[in-house]
């Protein structure tokens, strides 16, 4: 899409992420300290000192899947001898850093400090974050956040905020830098502010049609990952949400003819947003909404707004650490799919098994039989990677879809 025929939402994202790793690249050559995290690792903390700054490699990964260098990324790790079945965000981001970021939208992320990654999306960042630990010799530390298959127990919030004060700690005696706990505080403000604004995005797919497609939500993610809890981050979803009201009230819709509301359920295919929203739009069909959207600022087991109560940040960050679908048990899993399911009026869900992404993928199979037999939704189970472009096949994944079309139909029929 050219800068022209954006909207200024679009184009605000475009400075926002521009000058995210702009920012962050100018601030680590004058010498800020900087942190490598995992998407879960909350920012807000970084955001307690003066001059910490922080890259996220699984972001970074996306963008270059976006921007259509993800297969060139992940080809310079598969040369190094990583496997093609491992994830594809950990081959985009090994191979990005082997040739310094040459090829990256961003050129690369600046050479950390410290590496903080955490195991509750999945084990493989770990040892992801271990091998960037190896090859530049960088400390990495560990959050271990346990898995919930029911909602957070107490302890357990405890045990993440004792690691928080860690890693606090950790990162002032490395940096000489002091925590500031009422810049924390007032960063999880802004975290909470920006995304009670996300949230009113989503819910203009309640319209029908629907105001927003799920691949406008996948995109408007980004601020997220690179400015959170920055006064930048509440203003960009402020105006979102202002011009998508405005979009709906002159009765603007993405998909104007919907016919087929649909439910996406894994990771956004990133090397696929224009081609497959068109495709389904041609349809008359529109993924109205996303379990990988709708969980963030959430606690498990549900999709609603989990409020910061403007206590201390570091219970408010350890209550959210389990937002993310892929620690969740089945049942809270299905929980919250059900309740968003009926909240859109959807008609059927695409469940995308993304090979290389296995934590979010392994329960598909059992959420599909629970989505159809338990609550007469119909689904499909399609195969895309999240980055990977080679593992994609857009002739199987539409018949596939139309086949769901199809069912949707069969079912209105009876
Ligand atoms: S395997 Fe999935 S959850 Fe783990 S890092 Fe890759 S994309 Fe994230």
């Amino acid at each position: 899409m050219s800068e022209k025929s954006k909207t200024s939402a679009g184009r605000h994202l475009t400075k926002v992420v521009g000058d995210a790793y702009m920012d962050l690249h100018a601030r680590a050559a004058q010498g800020a300290f900087v942190v490598w995290i995992a998407i879960n690792v909350p920012a807000e903390l970084f955001l307690g000192f003066e001059n910490v700054v922080y890259g996220v490699p699984e972001s970074h990964a996306a963008l270059n899947a976006a921007k259509g260098v993800g297969v060139l990324q992940c080809e310079k790790a598969e040369q190094m001898g990583y496997s093609m079945d491992l994830c594809s965000y950990a081959r985009i981001d090994i191979g990005s850093e082997s040739d310094g970021g040459k090829d990256s939208p961003t050129f690369g992320l600046p050479k950390p400090d410290l590496l903080v990654s955490d195991n509750n999306n999945c084990s493989l960042l770990v040892k992801w974050f271990d091998v960037h630990h190896r090859r530049m010799g960088v400390p990495h530390f560990i959050i271990d956040v346990p898995f919930c298959y029911e909602p957070q127990k107490e302890k357990d919030r405890k045990y993440i905020i004792q690691q928080f004060k860690d890693l606090i700690r950790t990162i002032e005696e490395m940096s000489g830098q002091k925590f500031n706990m009422d810049k924390a505080m007032a960063a999880v403000s802004n975290t909470n502010e920006g995304i009670a604004h996300w949230k009113r995005f989503l819910s203009f797919a309640q319209c029908r049609p629907s105001g927003i497609t799920a691949f406008d939500s996948f995109v408007q993610m980004a601020p997220f990952l690179v400015a959170r809890g920055t006064p930048q981050f509440v203003e960009h979803y402020k105006l979102l949400v202002r011009e998508t009201e405005q979009r709906v009230q002159e009765g603007k819709f993405p998909v104007p003819d919907e016919k087929y509301r649909l439910f996406w359920d894994n990771i956004a295919p990133w090397h696929q947003l224009r081609k497959m929203s068109s495709g389904l739009a041609k349809l008359g069909a529109n993924i109205v909404g996303a379990t990988y959207t709708s969980c963030i600022g959430t606690v498990e087991g549900s999709f609603d707004l989990f409020s910061y109560d403007g206590g201390d940040p570091l219970e408010y960050c350890a209550r959210t650490q389990n937002c993310y679908m892929c620690p969740h048990g089945m049942k809270l899993r299905g929980k919250s799919m059900q309740a968003v399911v009926e909240e859109l009026n959807v008609d059927g869900v695409v469940f995308a098994s993304n090979r290389s992404c296995k934590p979010y993928s392994v329960t598909q199979l059992d959420q599909q039989k629970l989505m159809t037999d338990q609550f007469g939704v119909p689904s499909v189970m399609i195969d895309v990677d999240h980055a990977d472009a080679r593992k994609y096949s857009e002739e199987s994944t539409f018949t596939r879809l139309e086949a769901l079309l199809e069912q949707i139909e069969a079912k209105r029929a009876a």
